[in-house]
């Protein structure tokens, strides 16, 4: 089936940032858990000092022509936080709530994921103030275009390789792509991942960050001694993420009992037919009026007992004001930064078990990099084996978290950033500093 790459709105996330910001400033929440991290693993001095500083941040200004004659000025930003294991890898975002401090803890967010399932990448983010609900598809085409012109010097496949992010897809990457094609004078696939599989995108991409979901969901289970079969679980955002997490997970024996969207959230203690709430969505551009289960809010749907919870939607949505009501045995993190730093503890004192962001959603960038690695030998990969070999990384990955977890006796969020730091931290000492 070709690509649909049209940019429609009803895919478009509109993150409220206000949450994000409400706890804690996002930099300084990323960085607290860093820090705690860094002083299990006693970081010499020196070290915590670099691994604190992203290594890059532009800012640039792009004059667009507007449709209607216009010229508008927008600003946008690409941070590479950390390059010493590979190349920077970290997607574009188009939001009006995009900072620099937003953008730079994202890439240093990256930089752990990265780590933290071993790929030979470095993390980077990028970002442009702009709203691109209200443009044209050709005020956006020429503002990615200007934008990627304007931070092509760190672009490139040994260098810095984009990919999507809120309210960007693949379309965006074909027109990245091409204009770097463009500016080194020929066609270069690697310079973007999450493009159109007809230009070098990877089979299994679109539902990989849901597939790495389901996978640790069930490695978790396991460590619990909880069967699969009959598992119950509540997913909060019903786009990309959430409906292949709960469609694949259903497929594995577990009863989604909860599905949540921006318009609301529906209960059925017998299980939906994720199947058919996805072609519902896929109809009407979200859940509303869905009609199967009764209705309920969010917020309820957080506090739901169930086996398993899924935050795959916002930005902290698990903070201190509701995590003493969350009922769940195990929370696998699908969005990033769904539960903030002062949540953490709550929920450890409470026993419930958290597979952190950084590594429940790295399914993502993990076929990201197969992606890269795919366009760089110039051979597609068919989808089973993509599916296979990211079931051997997630799986791998999370048994080394959970055996330093037991190890340090410190919760799983802890022992991913552990594990990240101390990988990114031990190649940075091979290499030492240039003078
Ligand atoms: P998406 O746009 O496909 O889906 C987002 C979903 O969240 C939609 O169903 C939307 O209706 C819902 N939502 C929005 N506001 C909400 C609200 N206030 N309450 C409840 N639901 C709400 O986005 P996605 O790609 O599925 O990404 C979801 C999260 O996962 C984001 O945090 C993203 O950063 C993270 N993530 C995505 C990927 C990926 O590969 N797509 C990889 C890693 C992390």
């Amino acid at each position: 089936m070709p690509t649909d790459l049209r940019l429609p709105t009803h895919s478009i996330v509109r993150p409220d940032k206000d949450r994000f910001l409400n706890e804690d400033n996002p930099f300084e929440a990323m960085m607290s858990r860093f820090d705690r991290a860094a002083e299990l693993l006693d970081l010499e001095p020196g070290l915590y000092k670099i691994l604190r500083h992203p290594e890059k941040q532009l800012t640039v200004s792009m004059p667009v022509q507007m449709d209607n004659g216009e010229v508008e000025v927008f600003t946008g930003f690409r941070v590479l936080y950390n390059t010493s294991r590979g190349p920077a890898k970290g997607g574009i975002r188009f939001d009006m709530q995009v900072s620099l401090e937003e953008v730079t803890a994202l890439a240093a967010w990256m930089t752990w994921k990265c780590a933290v399932v071993n790929l030979p990448f470095g993390g980077a983010k990028g970002g442009v103030i702009c709203d691109p609900l209200t443009m044209s598809v050709g005020e956006l085409e020429r503002l990615t275009r200007r934008y990627t012109a304007n931070i092509i010097k760190t672009l490139g496949p040994d260098s810095d390789v984009p990919a999507p992010d809120v309210n960007t897809n693949e379309r965006v990457m074909a027109w990245v792509m091409d204009t770097y094609s463009m500016h080194v004078g020929h066609t270069v696939t690697g310079v973007v991942t999450g493009k159109p599989v007809e230009m070098g995108g990877s089979l299994g991409r679109r539902e990989a960050t849901g597939r790495g979901v389901m996978l640790v969901t069930k490695e978790a289970l396991a460590h619990l001694g909880m069967p699969v079969a009959g598992t119950t679980v509540a997913v909060q955002g019903f786009g990309n993420v959430g409906s292949a997490a709960a469609r694949l997970l259903a497929r594995e024996g577990c009863r989604i009992v909860a599905i949540g969207d921006r318009t609301g959230a529906r209960h059925d203690a017998s299980g939906f037919d994720v199947a058919d709430a996805i072609a519902w969505v896929r109809r009407h551009g979200t859940l509303e009026g869905y009609g199967r289960g009764d209705p309920l809010t969010n917020a309820e749907l957080l506090e739901l007992e169930v086996d398993v919870l899924v935050p795959a939607a916002l930005e902290s949505v698990i903070t201190t004001r509701n995590a003493s009501r969350i009922r769940a045995r195990i929370i696998a993190e699908g969005a990033n930064g769904p539960t903030t730093a002062a949540a953490d503890d709550l929920l450890a004192e409470r026993g419930i078990f958290v597979v952190p962001d950084i590594l429940a959603n790295a399914g993502g960038v993990t076929v990201s990099y197969f992606e890269w690695v795919q366009n760089r030998a110039a051979f597609a990969w068919p989808e089973d084996v993509v599916n296979d070999r990211l079931r051997e990384v997630m799986t791998r990955s999370f048994r080394e978290v959970l055996a330093l977890a037991l190890e340090r006796s410190v919760d799983l969020r802890t022992a991913a950033y552990m594990l990240a730091i101390g990988r990114v931290a031990s190649v940075q000492r091979l290499r030492g500093i240039y003078a």
